[in-house]
């Protein structure tokens, strides 16, 4: 190790104990978008009929992607998530969980799929060293599905999630955006679903994040109806105490199934929320609602030697970090007459306003 290298690990030290936000948020979690590009077009996520890309040279290669998470490793974030976009579309993707696997410091390593490609690749992944898998998972009805998601493929993703558990995996979560009208008639099948399969299942308030263009509160359905709608149907449901940064409240019903509830539109986690976001071209985002990120693939790529542009980099971030005062799902629910976050002209000139490319 040179001498450069050996200031950049003492300074990152010092700066990882240090490292929390203007409202004492650690920088904890990395959600790392590993493609903007998906399978899927959920009506929630991706509306419209015709997307801008990022452009593919700028899409970071799994060497830049691994020296940037190693920077983030040394500032303190222990838990990382691949997602997209679709992030099984990305081209070998077990080559880079192999190589995430080996950075000590990240004791989670999880993945956000939609279940279309995981039949194919759970066992590689598996092997590779990856943790845990969610599934988005909003219907157990084919046809809505189609209609929800306007591609075939929910044989598929059931098969994805059986041979998620063949493949070794445990501790598989299937997240359900529940929409007023849509799906809230499916919450009981979900739940036996879940039972049946051993999957813990999670249901997600439909939220006005970048992208979602027809985005309307009317739509919302709660974590008050939710909780009432189950308890209808099965009695009594205890919450559990959470882990203090996970977006779920977790619940228990009398004959022991636990579920999760992620609340973000009606009660929003921002006091705890130690997550980051890392686009597929290297931008940086402090805040799913951030109107501005940083770009890291820039100085990534600026041409000094790699010690250099790592303390470079380590030093941007934590100091970005320090400053950070974001609470976007708290200032959107404060918002009179809310509607969809982002105009849709918007979203054609800058791709990464779009949640698909930040990474959800
Ligand atoms: N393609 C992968 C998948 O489907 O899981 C990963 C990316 S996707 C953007 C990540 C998660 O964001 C999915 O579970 C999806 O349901 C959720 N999501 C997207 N738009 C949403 C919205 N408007 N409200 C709530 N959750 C949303």
């Amino acid at each position: 190790m040179g001498v450069a290298a050996l200031n950049w690990d003492a300074r990152t030290h010092s700066l990882s104990h240090a490292l929390r936000d203007e409202l004492g948020r650690p920088l904890a979690s990395l959600r790392l978008s590993v493609t903007d590009r998906c399978n899927l077009r959920c009506s929630y996520c991706m509306p419209e009929e015709h997307y801008r890309w990022l452009s593919q040279d700028h899409l970071l290669n799994f060497d830049e992607v691994v020296r940037l998470v190693d920077i983030f490793t040394a500032l303190g974030v222990r838990r990382v998530r691949l997602t997209g976009g679709e992030p099984l579309l990305r081209r070998d993707l077990d080559r880079l969980v192999r190589l995430l696997a080996a950075n000590p410091l990240i004791e989670d390593l999880a993945l956000t799929t939609n279940g279309i490609l995981l039949a194919e690749h759970a066992k590689a992944l598996h092997c590779a060293g990856l943790h845990r898998v969610t599934v988005s998972l909003d219907t157990l009805r084919p046809e809505r599905f189609l209609s929800l998601t306007r591609r075939n493929g929910h044989t598929r993703v059931l098969e994805g999630i059986a041979a998620a558990r063949r493949a070794g995996f445990s501790g598989t979560k299937a997240d359900a955006v529940i929409i007023r009208g849509i799906n809230d008639d499916e919450m009981s099948g979900l739940i036996e679903f879940g039972r049946a399969n051993d999957v813990e299942v999670r249901f997600v308030e439909y939220m006005d994040v970048p992208g979602a263009t027809k985005w309307n509160m009317g739509n919302v359905f709660s974590r008050v109806e939710m909780l009432a709608t189950l308890e209808r149907r099965y009695g009594k449901i205890t919450a559990l105490g959470s882990d203090s940064s996970a977006p779920a409240s977790r619940f228990l019903m009398s004959d022991g199934t636990v579920f999760g509830i992620i609340a973000s539109t009606t009660d929003p986690f921002c006091a705890r929320c130690d997550r980051s976001r890392l686009t597929a071209d290297g931008m940086w985002y402090r805040c799913l609602y951030a109107v501005g990120g940083t770009d890291l693939r820039s100085l990534l790529r600026g041409g000094a030697p790699r010690d250099e542009i790592a303390a470079r980099i380590a030093d941007l971030v934590g100091n970005l970090w320090h400053a950070r005062r974001d609470r976007g799902a708290e200032h959107r629910k404060a918002e009179h007459g809310r509607s969809a976050f982002v105009p849709l002209d918007t979203f054609l000139s800058d791709p990464h306003f779009e949640m698909h490319t930040r990474g959800g």
